[in-house]
Formats: structure tokens, C-alpha cells, sequence
């Protein structure tokens, strides 16, 4: 790992905390986020997300810690930090009474675009968001997904160098979510730094530089994609049987491969690294033993599994499978 060189990050967070009464929800959270990068802030639900962008973003006060945004601290200059940031989520305002093309226009003024560059913007965002159709219905009539790109256009009517996702494909289709994913990219190719929240850590693979996995309101992990996963280790493969002998006589063939058995469900799971050799040889080794498989199933590791392995909760399994 190097250390990087660069100026000063555009988000710098030290030993952030805050509490809700006696609920200590930040624990003291260190973030950096180098120009024109994006880093992911992954956590399960309740990890402190939301709080943590809304102390960015100035809508929340932190109890302790330094938070500077290009450099300034929000304490001391909120407003000036607003005018760098766009937020989005689940604080962003669209005026439901209003159609998509009305709240980007207005978004645009209060933005002091003048009238003529607004509506310029809005039209090119509109198109950006495939919003086309609907830019002259009220935001009411809009579905989940055209309502979060409806969002996120709002957010970006005045190009900030700044923006916070956050949790912006939550409860999203599939579809959806790779249409978001899609404009979350070109964000990225303007340069734009962001900082963004997620509990999938796909998205977090996806789309970002860096990704800080948080939970319990601490820092318990960080790092690239690649670097993340190899800790969290590999695909699963889970094979079932016809009978509990079957799973007996393949646990034998598989030795320490054998991941985890589950004599209720007469299967188990095999770490695999190399998915495509690995499935081979491990179907291979019980063929060769004429052990009939019922039906296998590859997962990808899952944020669990990432929680799993960093927080060391995987009942000493983990050391087993360590490093074969
Ligand atoms: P995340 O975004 O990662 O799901 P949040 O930051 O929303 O997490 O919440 C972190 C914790 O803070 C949760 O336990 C939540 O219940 C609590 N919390 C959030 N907002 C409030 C609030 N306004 N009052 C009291 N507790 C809150």
C-alpha cells in the first residue's frame, strides 16, 4: 500500500462521533476521499450511513471529530460547504405537486441559474436521466426508479465537485439499479468527487476506487474491492445429495475442502477458488466415488461474508479454510 501523495483530500474525517441520547451511533470515523475518486461507505443497515452524511452534509451536528470538505471545516463554514456539495437521497427535496422538468428548472434558480441556463440544464439532465417522457408529469405519477433518477438530476443541476449517494439504489429493481449505476459512472467521468453509501457490496465493487466498511458506527475495514474480497475469501459451492449417506461419503471424498455440512439439508459447501477448475475437480472427486449430487448452487461472497470474516464471527471455520 502507498501512501498517496496528492493535495489535500476533498473529504478529510477524523474521529467522528455522535450519539442518540445513549445510543452511541459514531464511534469515531476516520474517512479520506482524494479528488475526482469515489469512495463506498458499506454497512449493514443501522452501521451509521445516514448519519455520517448527514453530518457531511451539514444537516446534522457531529458531537466530536473534524470534518473539512475541500478543506473547509463544516463547523466553522457550513454555507460554504453546502455551495460544494449536492446531496441526494434519502433527504433530497422533489416537490411531488411539481413535474420533473418544473423541480430541475427550480432547483436550477435557487442554484441562481439564470432562467434560460436552468431550463438548458434541466432539458440536458432530463435526457442524461431518460426522463424525457415524463419530464411534463407530476413527480407524484412517477415510479420508484424514475423518482431516484428524478432525485439525483435535481441534486445535479448546478454540477457540484462534491456529491453524496446515499443509499441511492436501496429498494431499487435490478434494471433500475443498473440504469443508476449507469449515470452514477458518468458522474465519475466528470470528475466529480463522491462519496457514496451502499449495503450491497457489489455496488461498492462496482463503482468505487476505495471502500470503507463500516459497522456499529466503527471503521472495521478498508481497502480496494480486490483487496476486500481476498480477505473475505472466495465463491461458495453448495452441493446437495440424495441422502444423508451421500453427504457422509462426499464429506469423507472432499476432506478439508469441505467449507460446511448441513446433514439437514443433506449438503454442503466447498470453498472455491478458481471457480471454474474448482467446480470441475470437486464434481470430478465424487463422480470418481459414484456419490450422486442432487443440484449445486455457486454463491458470491455477500456482504454477510464480508462481516463474517472481518468481524471473526464464523465460529473458527475461517482458520480451516484460511490459506489452502
Ligand atoms: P444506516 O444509514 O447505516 O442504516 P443510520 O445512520 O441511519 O444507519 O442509523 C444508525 C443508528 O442510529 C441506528 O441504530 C438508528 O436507529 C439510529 N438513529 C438514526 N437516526 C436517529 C434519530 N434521529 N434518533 C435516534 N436514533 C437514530
Amino acid at each position: 500500500k502507498s501512501m498517496n501523495k496528492d493535495d489535500a483530500p476533498v473529504i478529510e474525517v477524523k474521529k467522528l462521533k455522535k450519539a442518540y441520547g445513549s445510543n452511541q451511533v459514531l464511534k469515531g470515523i476516520d474517512l479520506k476521499v482524494n479528488r475526482g475518486t469515489m469512495l463506498a461507505l458499506l454497512g449493514p443497515n443501522g452501521a451509521g450511513k445516514t448519519t455520517t452524511v448527514k453530518i457531511l452534509s451539514t444537516l446534522l451536528k457531529a458531537d466530536d471529530g473534524v470534518v473539512k470538505i475541500e478543506g473547509i471545516d463544516i463547523n466553522e463554514d457550513p454555507d460554504a460547504v453546502r455551495r460544494v456539495i449536492g446531496l441526494t437521497g434519502q433527504s433530497a427535496a422533489v416537490d411531488e405537486l411539481l413535474t420533473g422538468r418544473e423541480n430541475l428548472v427550480m432547483m436550477g434558480e435557487l442554484y441562481r441559474l439564470t432562467r434560460k441556463s436552468a431550463k438548458a440544464r434541466a432539458q440536458e439532465l432530463l435526457e442524461d436521466f431518460d426522463l424525457v417522457k415524463a419530464a411534463d408529469r407530476p413527480a407524484k405519477t412517477y415510479s420508484g426508479g424514475m423518482r431516484r433518477r428524478l432525485d439525483l438530476a435535481v441534486s445535479l443541476i448546478a454540477i457540484p465537485p462534491v456529491i453524496f449517494l446515499d443509499e441511492p439504489t436501496t429498494g431499487l429493481d435490478p434494471r433500475s439499479r443498473l440504469a443508476m449505476w449507469d449515470i452514477i459512472r458518468r458522474l465519475m467521468d466528470q470528475g466529480t468527487t463522491i462519496l457514496l453509501t451502499t449495503q450491497y457490496l457489489e455496488e461498492a465493487d462496482q463503482l468505487a476506487d476505495r471502500i470503507v466498511v463500516i459497522d456499529g458506527g466503527k471503521v472495521i475495514a478498508e481497502g480496494t474491492a480486490e483487496e476486500l474480497k481476498s480477505k473475505v475469501g472466495n465463491d461458495r459451492l453448495e452441493i446437495s445429495f440424495g441422502s444423508v449417506t451421500d453427504l457422509e461419503k462426499a464429506e469423507k471424498v472432499l476432506g478439508k475442502a469441505v467449507f460446511d455440512a448441513k446433514p439437514k439439508d443433506k449438503s454442503l459447501t466447498v470453498i472455491v477458488k478458481d471457480t471454474n477448475t474448482d467446480i470441475k475437480n470437486t464434481l470430478n472427486a465424487l463422480a470418481d466415488q459414484k456419490i450422486k449430487v442432487a443440484s449445486i448452487d455457486v454463491h458470491k461472497p455477500t456482504l454477510d461474508d464480508v462481516f463474517l470474516t472481518l468481524t471473526g464471527k464464523t465460529d473458527n471455520r475461517s482458520e480451516e479454510k484460511g490459506d489452502k
